[in-house]
């Protein structure tokens, strides 16, 4: 794999002849490039240094910071009459695709944007980066006459950083090849993910990282032709390139489909001549939508991953299983090759580019006209926010009636229509982008699959909807902008319904701001309104002693543009009244989260995340590691994300948590977490078995070796949409209706909880109403759980079998989440 590779590296490393005062990135960081791992600032400062030397081909655009503060940066790069006409080129490439008003005039420049470094662990990528841009600007610049290129030196500088830093400080000198040394192991959390352990290589379409946002402002500016998004594999596998497997995503053209295989050919040449290994059409396929690759091919571009084995393993050296040393050189030579090759052969197809790129967007043939949507204001505006993110345009209803595929009820039907239904329809450029978020159903041409085959946003965000083949009109307002709320010193108190996450963040501000805040487990009527349960009710004799009540909670209710009702007295009309035992005062909670070593990185970033930038409310990470010292005392709820804590929960400390429980504490076990209590002593959890499993009469059957990746596709639930029942009288279901969606990943499943509460769950016979689940799995899930609570002495463990959590992305999910930790069994008890 590596055989000949002196040869590359004195062609690639020793170009000095071109440059006047430009450095090659060897010259200029000091060390042969490949010898040691940069940090990231180094490649920002070579960054300025190549725009310093050659200002009339090179522009930087600094787009945004990340968490911690470092920049994110795009280099634009092309022949000094492109850039002299950067803007005309740019709003062509818009007008062409139709995002923009007006003709565009010829245009045959390519537009080509390299991603590197999205897996921050995967740091051959950004060093490539490095070397790409010198090539381009010196051997290469013939490809620059008609060619933009774009590059994105990391993504995720963040993630990068962390694993620089850490290999900086653990590698031997030389470096140790061996697999087993300490520089191949990266500690919790690697540096794959970003500052909150988000992939960022699954949040293109949520864009819910300040990183994907930034980004999606200026990808959205340009458009791009050719996007590629440079990865890291096993240590064992040598190189993978386009085109990607199956399945595509039918709304894939022919157009993208061949160019993937002439770029992939492009490759081919080079690698074939150096004998480099690799592989194409296998395992990377084109489906889930928020990927570095299916996102900007559904926005019209050809999308691509390309793999190097390497990843956090690799470090500088080692040596893999097939006896050779795969060396960091080797793996950002391979990127250079593989990036240099892709500019060539958009610069050689550059007018066939922009004509079949202009033709993806005419989406006159796509099925659905209109989807429209119904239902809570705040759910609907959190949906337009994210339509903003990717720029697709949408309007409101006018009254009348809509027939068309129903989304609760999976079959045709109607919908009476308001002004403040949301209509999203794919007569507009991004017209496909709108058919693979919202379709009830992604075509699947293959079950196996890298990811979740369904993420339909109307069962996301927990909205009615109904899909019309006729294009359905909508009046262009915005929303009507919600009235100032209003005090009244001499009401008893206010009154707000419970429906949102827009509701729990104003309750976490309440109680942040030391607002004593009462919920209702009853329905109440009260000034002719009747409040459902989980109602807040804020009692001025509660805040007695809280100077300026009323102007400080009308603050807080303006910043979270809620408009609760001032009510005059404590009486109700029928139900509770405010001193009822069935008006709860919510008791703030001291709340711990278990981090680092036996959970999942991702499950922990998505609550760390969800607890800092979504509901700002505090939360103490607590150390696997140290839990065994920790005194539990200090916190009313233990969070235990998606992990694998077998090796963790020793006798003893499984004794520390149940009495903990019983004298109070409340825990919430996600996915995984659930292995830890299910069949154990004092936990009602229970494996479900399928009652008749047809398993045994197929055992007979012979399964040949080819066919067993297939075979067990039956077993498998790879991200699928389920209908749930929902008890909504209890507190953990609050301010929801008697059915919910879930995103059901994989195919564990628990029976209905004995003697415990079954707040959602599946009955006999469940269907999945979106995406891929095999007819064993299925039988699994017969009358099984999906989130329930049980009690334990005073307190109680709640047990999530879906992660509402999961990516950040199933929006309807979250208020089950909010509800376990301020509304159930939130007894008074001091721990
Ligand atoms: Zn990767």
């Amino acid at each position: 794999m590596i055989k000949s590779f002196s040869l590359v590296v004195a062609l690639f490393f020793s170009v000095s002849f071109f440059a006047q005062n430009l450095q090659s990135p060897s010259e200029f960081l000091g060390y042969d490039l490949g010898t040691k791992f940069s940090r990231h600032h180094q490649v920002v400062d070579y960054f300025k240094h190549i725009k310093t030397q050659n200002p009339q081909q090179v522009k930087l655009d600094f787009y945004g910071l990340t968490n911690e503060r470092r920049p994110l940066m795009l280099a634009i790069i092309s022949s000094e009459e492109n850039m002299k006409n950067l803007e005309t080129i740019r709003e062509n490439n818009l007008k062409n695709a139709g995002i923009l008003e007006g003709t565009p005039s010829a245009n045959n420049i390519a537009i080509v944007w390299l991603s590197y470094n999205v897996h921050g662990n995967e740091a051959s990528s950004t060093e490539a980066a490095m070397n790409t841009i010198y090539k381009l600007l010196t051997e290469k610049k013939e490809y620059l006459k008609n060619t933009i290129v774009i590059i994105d030196p990391c993504i995720n500088p963040d993630g990068r950083d962390r694993y620089v830093n850490w290999y900086n400080e653990t590698a031997s000198v030389p470096y140790d090849i061996d697999q087993q040394a300490s520089e191949h192991s990266e500690p919790w959390p690697g540096g794959r993910p970003n500052h909150y352990l988000f992939d960022l290589n699954r949040d293109w379409a949520w864009a819910t990282q300040v990183e994907s946002a930034s980004r999606l402002k200026v990808y959205n500016k340009w458009m791009p032709h050719i996007h590629v998004d440079f990865h890291e594999q096993g240590i064992n596998e040598p190189y993978y390139f386009a085109p990607a497997a199956e399945p595509f995503h039918e709304i894939i053209s022919d157009w993208q489909r061949n160019f993937q295989t002439q770029i992939g050919k492009n490759h081919a040449k080079y690698f074939d001549a150096e004998g480099w290994l690799y592989f194409t059409r296998e395992r990377f396929d084109l489906l889930y939508p928020s990927y570095g690759d299916t996102y900007p091919t559904y926005m019209g571009a050809i999308g691509m991953t390309y793999e190097q084995g390497g990843h956090g393993r690799a470090g500088l050296g080692i040596l893999n299983d097939e006896s050779d040393v795969l060396t960091l050189v080797d793996r950002l030579t391979h990127h250079t090759v593989s990036g240099l090759s892709t500019v060539e052969i958009s610069s050689r197809n550059a007018e066939k580019l922009n004509t079949e790129f202009a033709k993806y967007f005419n989406n006159s043939n796509l099925k659905y006209k209109s989807y429209v949507l119904k239902g809570n204001a705040d759910k609907i505006q959190s949906l337009t926010t994210l339509l903003d993110k990717h720029e697709i345009k949408y309007g409101f209803a006018q009254g009348g009636k809509v027939s068309g595929y129903d989304y609760a009820s999976s079959k045709q039907g109607q919908m009476n229509t308001s002004s403040k239904d949301l209509v999203v329809s794919t007569n507009q450029p991004k017209g496909k982008m709108v058919k693979v978020l919202f379709e009830p159903q992604t075509k699947l041409s293959d079950s196996l699959t890298y990811d979740i085959t369904a993420w339909s946003v109307p069962y996301a965000y927990g909205l009615d909807a109904v899909a019309s083949k006729t294009l359905i009109k909508t009046d262009n307002t915005i929303f009507k902008e919600i009235p100032n709320p209003l005090k009244n010193s001499g009401s008893t108190g206010y009154v707000l319904e419970w429906r949102s996450m827009k509701d729990a963040q104003f309750l976490a501000d309440l109680l942040n701001g030391g607002i004593k805040v009462r919920f209702t487990e009853k329905p109440f009527t009260t000034q002719g309104k009747t409040y459902d349960r989980g109602s807040l009710i804020i009692v001025r004799g509660d805040n007695k002693t809280v100077n300026d009540f009323d102007d400080r909670f009308i603050a807080i209710a303006f910043r979270h543009n809620r408009l609760p009702e001032a009510i005059t007295s404590g009486f109700s009309t029928s139900g509770p009244d405010f001193g009822s035992p069935d008006i709860k005062l919510v008791n703030p909670p001291k709340i711990a989260i278990l981090s680092g070593d036996y959970t999942s990185s991702l499950s922990y970033g998505e609550i760390w995340h969800f607890f800092e930038q979504q509901l700002h409310y505090p939360l103490t990470s607590i150390k696997t590691d140290d839990l065994s010292g920790t005194n539990l005392s200090k916190y009313n709820v233990l969070i235990m994300p998606n992990g694998y804590y077998g090796g963790l929960l020793n006798e003893k400390l499984m004794d520390k948590l149940k009495t903990w429980i019983r004298s109070g504490g409340k825990v919430i076990a996600i996915d995984g977490a659930l292995n830890s209590f299910v069949d154990k002593d004092g936990f009602g959890l229970k494996r479900n078995q399928p009652q008749d499993s047809s398993k045994n009469k197929e055992a007979g059957k012979l399964i040949k070796y080819a066919d067993r990746e297939r075979y067990y596709t039956k077993d498998l639930i790879s991200g699928a949409i389920f209908k749930t029942d929902v008890d909504n009288t209890h507190p953990m279901a609050f301010g929801y209706d008697d059915t919910y969606f879930t995103l059901k990943r994989g195919s564990s499943s628990y029976s209905l909880l004995d003697g415990g509460y079954n707040v959602a769950y599946l009955g006999k016979n469940p269907k999945n109403v979106s995406g891929y689940a095999g007819q064993e799995a299925l039988k699994k899930l017969d009358n099984s759980l999906i989130f329930g609570e049980q009690r334990m002495g005073s307190g109680s463990v709640i047990y999530l079998v879906d992660n509402v959590m999961f990516r950040s992305f199933w929006e309807n999910g979250k208020l089950f989440f909010v509800n376990s930790i301020f509304f159930v069994n939130n007894n008074l008890v001091e721990l």
